[in-house]
């Protein structure tokens, strides 16, 4: 097996692309229109029949889709097929919100894990590897997208979902995994309990992590990777698009290939809807051009993230995406100030002994925001001298100042004090309430 799944379609000339993208498209469309009362309403008050989408150069003149209007057409105003030729029902894991819940004809199974087949190929799984598959099993997309994907590229599989770390390490170990799948949040806590436990990366067989579902930083992926002795790899996607596997990382890391043949990617300003040119930064929206059941068309993911069409050196022409900077929605707003933690955890992870384990705090007293961060001191910095622990309090609200452009006050506090995480870390809790 070679360093691709699919050679022909990872590699393909953008011209073929382009025209494999327009076929599909217009196909889509015809089939929305015809099949979802939801979406030829949106089309009819944007003026648009499918006869006037000719390729992807017609893309701009469909309505964008939202999270409200999955909302609002909860649970089958969507469906583009009859259920019973539905097999699997996936949901959100509601971060933002209420959940939304997406359905799979067979097909759409099979594009899914197909495409997760790629990112465990990317990362250099083969039939020769052990792939520990511990994003939760469930509702949830994570483990069965990433089961399957393991299936298919031949791996033999250990279904271990999330949770009871202490057993996770000893099968890890037992059974020579050798790729490890799950959130980062949970890839470092697994990363901490191994050393907890007295083991060192050359007790284990893993080379490579897949980890995704939520944001991480380059220098949290520097800790990873030390603390479990591999290569940490990103992998994006969300339940509207089937889950994870809409982007992958190859062995460069740095940035996702976009699975082209089935996901259309632009752009936009959020506030004005305008598609953005190649390398600016703005939301991300996705057309889901192959999916059979819940079609997706020019779907707002509220992700903050830049394209790029830079030659990359692994030889894939897929389209690749940046590290999500996080959500729109994710971005607080401070005393009129944006933030967003993944600021935050960059600050913290770039200090020596760093603890990947924080918390922020926003609240509201006598009109003003308040603004904590929580950090959990390492065991070897709880030793210090209160002098010295004053003094690093001091240092890390000096580099928050300089980054985020605000006052935040830090609290260290002792170690496993703040609850860890199998699944998607809790990094905020804002008691203002302003939005719903
Ligand atoms: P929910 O919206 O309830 O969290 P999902 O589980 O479908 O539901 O999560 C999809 C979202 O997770 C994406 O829109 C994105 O915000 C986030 N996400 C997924 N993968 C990544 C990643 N690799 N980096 C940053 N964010 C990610
Ligand atoms: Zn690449």
């Amino acid at each position: 097996m070679g360093k691709y799944w699919n050679e022909e379609i990872e590699c393909m000339d953008r011209e073929q692309m382009k025209a494999l993208q327009s076929e599909r498209l217009v196909k889509q469309v015809r089939h929305v229109w015809d099949n979802v009362p939801y979406y030829r309403e949106k089309m009819k008050e944007k003026g648009v029949t499918p006869d006037d989408i000719k390729g992807i150069e017609d893309l701009h003149k469909l309505p964008f889709l939202s999270k409200a209007d999955l909302r609002d057409s909860y649970p089958y105003g969507l469906l583009a097929k009859p259920l019973s030729e539905c097999v699997r029902i996936h949901s959100t894991s509601g971060t933002t919100g209420k959940r939304v819940v997406a359905f799979y004809t067979q097909n759409d199974v099979d594009m899914w894990e197909d495409c997760c087949a790629r990112a465990i190929t990317a990362v250099g799984g083969t039939k020769e590897d052990v792939c520990q598959v511990c994003y939760g099993y469930g509702l949830f997309t994570g483990g069965l997208g990433l089961h399957g994907g393991s299936h298919k590229a031949g791996c033999l599989t250990l279904p271990m979902s999330s949770g009871s770390t202490e057993r996770q390490i000893q099968f890890m170990m037992d059974l020579q995994s050798t790729i490890l799948c799950c959130t980062p949040s949970y890839a470092a806590y697994i990363g901490e309990t191994i050393h907890k436990m007295g083991y060192t990366p050359d007790d284990l067989k893993l080379k490579a992590g897949i980890f995704g579902a939520e944001p991480w930083t380059e220098e949290m992926r520097k800790q990873i990777e030390e603390s479990l002795g591999i290569k940490a790899y990103d992998i994006y996607g969300l339940t509207e698009l089937s889950g994870p596997g809409v982007a992958f990382e190859c062995e460069c890391q740095n940035g996702m290939h976009i699975n082209e043949d089935n996901f259309i990617a632009e752009i936009i300003d959020p506030d004005t809807g305008e598609v953005l040119p190649e390398g600016s930064k703005g939301e991300l929206v996705f057309t889901s051009i192959t999916k059979e059941a819940f079609p997706m068309i020019r779907y707002r993911t509220r992700d903050i993230c830049v394209l790029s069409r830079e030659k990359c050196g692994c030889g894939r022409t897929l389209v690749k995406m940046a590290k999500p900077m996080g959500r729109s929605d994710d971005m607080l707003i401070i005393r009129g100030v944006n933030v967003f933690p993944s600021q935050i955890e960059t600050v913290l992870m770039k200090m020596s002994n760093a603890s990947p384990n924080y918390q922020i705090e926003v609240g509201r007293e006598n009109n003003t925001d308040t603004f904590v961060i929580k950090v959990e001191l390492t065991d070897g910095m709880f030793n210090d001298t209160i002098r010295s622990i004053e003094e690093l309090e001091r240092k890390i609200s000096q580099d928050m100042l300089s980054v985020l452009g605000i006052k935040a006050k830090i609290k260290l506090v002792e170690p496993n004090s703040i609850p860890r995480s199998e699944g998607k870390a809790v990094r905020v809790i804002d008691t203002r309430k302003l939005i719903d």
